[in-house]
């Protein structure tokens, strides 16, 4: 059966050749991550036929089909156009205009929507379509949810008609480009560039910088990306090559001499007994995951507000006691809320001192439980308010290891701190390393079969329950470093 490349595929080969490569060599599955939010672009017009074929290749002959029979209004249509299969939300046909509206669970006009854009429409136009308007719907950020979702309240709608039709050719030609490079056994030979970093972190970017020196220009801390891809491009890239490079920051060249020196850590030691003396017992160590649905779960909530779903506590009741470990992690449902708040009261002891790494999102989702859930506002009130942040030693710099390469945050501390330690490194996680795929990987938890579900939330239990556990172990460390 043929493969056909898709719009999430095609968006990603925008972003960059060999990040589609891989990811179809890979296998990674371009899934829908936000089925509510699909359901809901494609009721923005109401009444019509649904296109029902799985199969690209028969969701593309249907969609012809009913366009041939005269169907104005048809959900889920689908366009074949060389190897490449332009899927939309809805085709409206009145008074002889073809409209292809098309959706996605993103916060922002990106400039790969318009080649998305330009794709349907080409796409549209060989399958007979004339002058066809592309009209893209995104979720309005002022939403408020009250009650059933109205499509036309929720969306906001951009017509890229004219971005489309200045790019139809171009997006083209280059999904023919991308079609050869699927053909092709050899990864694309890319060079590190912008895209790499937007909108995140490629996850290939380890991949793609093995042979680079390391450390290398990509961990000089507080760098902006231009200036560390322009040095790139000039070829300085090792620290040897950085050491005297005039742009960085006298910090910056510190970061580098002191790695290159294999330096002992650097510790102000007054100022971290001060931080540690602010802190008190019962002594908590807390980390949310949360993740952003693009529909707004509950009334009151707009797109892609934070909705926690699970917690990691570790709890130390006196000094010297033992650490007993709480957790909670909801089972897949959209709004956990309300338990996951009442838990965590019932859970914090009254009073404790809570640490969190980076306590400004910690502290925003407290105050937010608070906000939504008024008979338990003073005790969740009160937990904000005792938190404290076990970051900032490092980004005052009271504690400076090398091995951090310049940065304070936790997946390079720990590290550094406990290089040696299988148990609390995050490489050996399985599945689950950071709060993006703890966030996707919960997003699909409830449509995964048991087995898979169960996985999953192994996977989530165990990468947060090491965030917390990770607090524990750094703050022995800087213990430890003032005695
Ligand atoms: S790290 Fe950069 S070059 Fe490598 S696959 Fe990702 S986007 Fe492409």
């Amino acid at each position: 059966m043929k493969t056909y490349i898709t719009n999430e595929g095609f968006r990603e080969g925008c972003r960059c050749r060999r990040l589609f490569w891989l990811n179809m060599k890979n296998h990674i599955s371009y899934a829908d991550h936000c089925p509510q939010l699909t359901a809901l672009a494609q009721d923005y017009i109401k009444g019509g036929v649904a296109v029902t074929a799985r199969d690209l290749k028969e969701r593309s002959e249907e969609t012809l089909r009913f366009i041939k029979n005269g169907e104005t209004v048809i959900k889920r249509p689908a366009f074949i156009i060389g190897g490449v299969c332009a899927e939309a939300d809805i085709l409206h046909i009145k008074n002889g205009i073809p409209t292809v509206y098309f959706s996605y669970a993103a916060m922002h006009m990106r400039r790969a929507f318009c080649r998305e854009a330009g794709l349907i429409y080409a796409a549209a136009e060989i399958n007979g379509l004339n002058t066809p308007r592309i009209l893209m719907l995104l979720p309005k950020k002022e939403f408020e949810r009250r009650g059933n979702i109205d499509p036309r309240q929720l969306f906001a709608v951009y017509d890229l008609t004219a971005e489309a039709f200045s790019l139809r050719e171009k997006s083209y030609i280059f999904s023919r480009v991308l079609e050869d490079t699927l053909e092709s056994s050899c990864e694309p030979d890319e060079p590190i560039h912008k895209n790499c970093f937007n909108p995140d972190t490629c996850k290939y970017f380890e991949h793609c910088t093995a042979h680079l020196p390391h450390p290398n220009i990509f961990k000089v801390a507080r760098l902006n990306i231009n200036t560390k891809l322009q040095l790139y491009k000039e070829g300085k890239v090792s620290y040897e090559q950085l050491r005297n490079e005039p742009v960085l920051t006298e910090n910056q060249r510190k970061q580098i001499r002191m790695s290159m020196d294999k330096a002992a850590p650097a510790v102000k030691k007054k100022e971290l007994r001060e931080f540690l003396s602010s802190l008190w017992y019962p002594l908590c160590f807390l980390d949310f995951e949360s993740w952003q649905p693009p529909v707004p779960p509950a009334d009151g909530m707009h797109p892609f507000s934070q909705v926690p779903f699970q917690y990691s506590l570790h709890i130390i009741e006196n000094e010297g006691g033992p650490v007993m470990h709480r957790e909670y992690l909801a089972r897949g449902e959209s709004d956990p809320r309300e338990e996951l708040a009442r838990r965590l009261v019932s859970d914090i002891p009254e009073g404790a001192c809570v640490l969190a790494y980076n306590k400004q999102f910690e502290s925003m989702v407290v105050s937010d439980l608070a906000h939504t859930f008024s008979d338990i506002r003073a005790p969740l009130e009160a937990i904000r308010d005792n938190i404290r942040d076990l970051m900032v030693p490092f980004q005052k710099k009271y504690y400076y290891d090398p091995k951090m390469e310049g940065s304070f945050s936790i997946k390079a501390v720990l590290p550094a701190m406990y290089p040696n330690d299988p148990e609390l490194s995050y490489d050996n996680l399985s599945e689950i390393h950071n709060g993006s795929q703890a966030m996707l990987s919960y997003s699909t938890l409830a449509d995964e079969t048991p087995e898979r579900a169960c996985e999953i939330r192994r996977c989530l239990l165990r990468y947060c329950e090491l965030d917390t556990l990770g607090m524990v172990k750094i703050l022995e460390k800087l213990r430890e470093a003032v005695k």
